[in-house]
C-alpha cells in the first residue's frame, strides 16, 4: 500500500514524486512504456530554466529522476492496465501486479500525432519536429512548413515568423479549424502562405539525411506537386495517453483530463502535466502542475482538503 501512486515519469509525475517524498508520503512511481516521457526522444531543450547552455532532454529526465530515487520514491518500469477508484483504497492493475494507494497522480502525458510516413519517421529530429518552441530557432532564414489547420497548426506557423523567411501552412481543406482571431493574425501575415486541399504524400529526402521537399496531392484534383521546404513542422494534435481511465474519471471529448487545479472528479485522484494540459504543453509548466499535485494529494491524505473532487 502506498500513500501515492504516481502514473508517468515525466517532468510532471518526477516532479509530483519528489514533492511527495520530501512530505514523506511512500511514494509509487510506475513509469510506463517510454521512461522519462516526451523529453527523452528531444534533443536539446534551451528553455528549461537553470540550464543557460540548454540541456539534452534526456539527460534532464535522468536528472530529475536521480532526485526522485535519491528521496526515496520507488520505481516500477511497467504500464499500468487498469484501476479501480470505486473502493478506497484504490487499486492500480501494473501488468499482472495490482498495488493499493490511497491517492494516485495520473501524469501520463500526451503524444504527438503525427502523419504516420515513413519518410516523417526518419528525419524525425533531422527536419521534422512536432514542437516549434523547441526546434524553431534551428531555422533562422529558412522556408519551413507546418501541416495542420488547427490552433497549434496556426500558433506555431505564428511563431515560427520569427525565425524563418517563410512558413507555408500545409492543411488538408479549404477552411482552418483554428480559431477567427488566430486565423486573421496568420492570413494577415506576409511571411506566411497557405496550401489548401493538400495532403502530405511524403517528405523529401530521407536519403540526404534532412528535409527539401514536400509531396503535396491536392486532395480534390488528385494533382501532385512538390514545394521545396528546409523544415517541416507537424501540428495536427495530440493524443493524451488516457485510455486506462476512461470511464472512471471525467475525461473531455479530447481525451483530456478534466480537472479544477489538479483535482479530477474523483477525490483523490489528481492529474498533472500534459495529459490535463491541451494548451501550454512545456516541460517546466508540467514540473509545476507535478508540484502542486503532490501539495494537493498531501492535503487530501491529511484530511485537510475537504473539497470533493472538482
Ligand atoms: P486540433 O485537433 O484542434 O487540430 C488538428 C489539426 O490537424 C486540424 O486542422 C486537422 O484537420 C489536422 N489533422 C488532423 N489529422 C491530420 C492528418 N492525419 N493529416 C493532416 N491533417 C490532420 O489540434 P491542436 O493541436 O491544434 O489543438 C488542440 C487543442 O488545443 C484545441 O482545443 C486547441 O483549441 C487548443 N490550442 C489552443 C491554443 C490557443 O488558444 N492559443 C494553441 C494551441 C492549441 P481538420 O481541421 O481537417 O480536422
Amino acid at each position: 500500500m502506498f500513500d501515492v501512486t504516481i502514473i508517468g515519469s515525466g517532468p510532471a509525475g518526477l516532479t509530483a514524486a519528489i514533492y511527495a517524498r520530501r512530505a514523506e508520503l511512500t511514494t509509487l512511481v510506475v513509469s510506463g512504456q517510454q521512461p522519462g516521457g516526451q523529453l527523452t526522444i528531444t534533443s536539446t531543450v534551451e528553455n528549461f530554466p537553470g540550464f543557460p547552455e540548454g540541456i539534452e532532454g534526456p539527460d534532464l529526465m535522468d536528472r530529475m529522476r536521480k532526485q526522485a530515487e535519491r528521496f526515496g520514491a520507488e520505481f516500477d518500469f511497467g504500464e499500468v492496465t487498469a484501476v479501480d477508484l470505486d473502493a478506497k483504497p484504490f487499486t492500480v492493475a501494473i501488468g499482472t501486479k495490482t498495488v493499493e494507494t490511497r491517492a494516485i497522480i495520473i501524469a501520463t502525458g500526451s503524444a504527438y500525432r503525427w502523419l504516420g510516413l515513413e519518410s516523417e519517421r526518419k528525419l524525425r529530429g533531422k527536419g521534422v519536429s512536432a514542437c516549434a518552441t523547441c526546434d524553431g530557432f534551428f531555422f533562422t532564414g529558412k522556408h519551413v512548413a507546418v501541416i495542420g489547420g488547427g490552433d497549434a497548426a496556426i500558433e506555431e506557423a505564428a511563431f515560427l515568423t520569427r525565425f524563418a523567411s517563410k512558413v507555408t501552412v500545409v492543411h488538408r481543406r479549404e477552411e482552418l479549424r483554428a480559431s477567427k482571431a488566430m486565423q486573421k493574425k496568420a492570413l494577415e501575415n506576409p511571411k506566411i502562405d497557405f496550401e489548401w486541399n493538400s495532403a502530405v504524400e511524403d517528405i523529401l529526402d530521407p536519403a540526404l539525411n534532412k528535409v527539401t521537399a514536400l509531396v503535396l496531392r491536392n486532395v480534390k484534383t488528385g494533382q501532385k506537386k512538390e514545394i521545396p521546404v528546409d523544415g517541416v513542422f507537424v501540428a495536427v494534435g495530440h493524443e493524451p495517453a488516457t485510455g486506462a481511465f476512461r470511464g472512471k474519471i471525467v475525461i473531455d471529448e479530447k481525451g483530456y483530463v478534466v480537472t479544477s487545479g489538479t483535482r479530477t472528479s474523483v477525490p483523490g485522484v489528481f492529474a498533472a502535466g500534459d495529459v490535463q494540459d491541451p494548451r501550454y504543453r512545456q516541460a517546466i509548466s508540467a514540473a509545476g502542475s507535478g508540484c502542486q499535485a503532490a501539495i494537493d494529494a498531501l492535503k487530501f491524505l491529511e484530511g485537510e482538503d475537504a473539497l470533493p473532487g472538482w
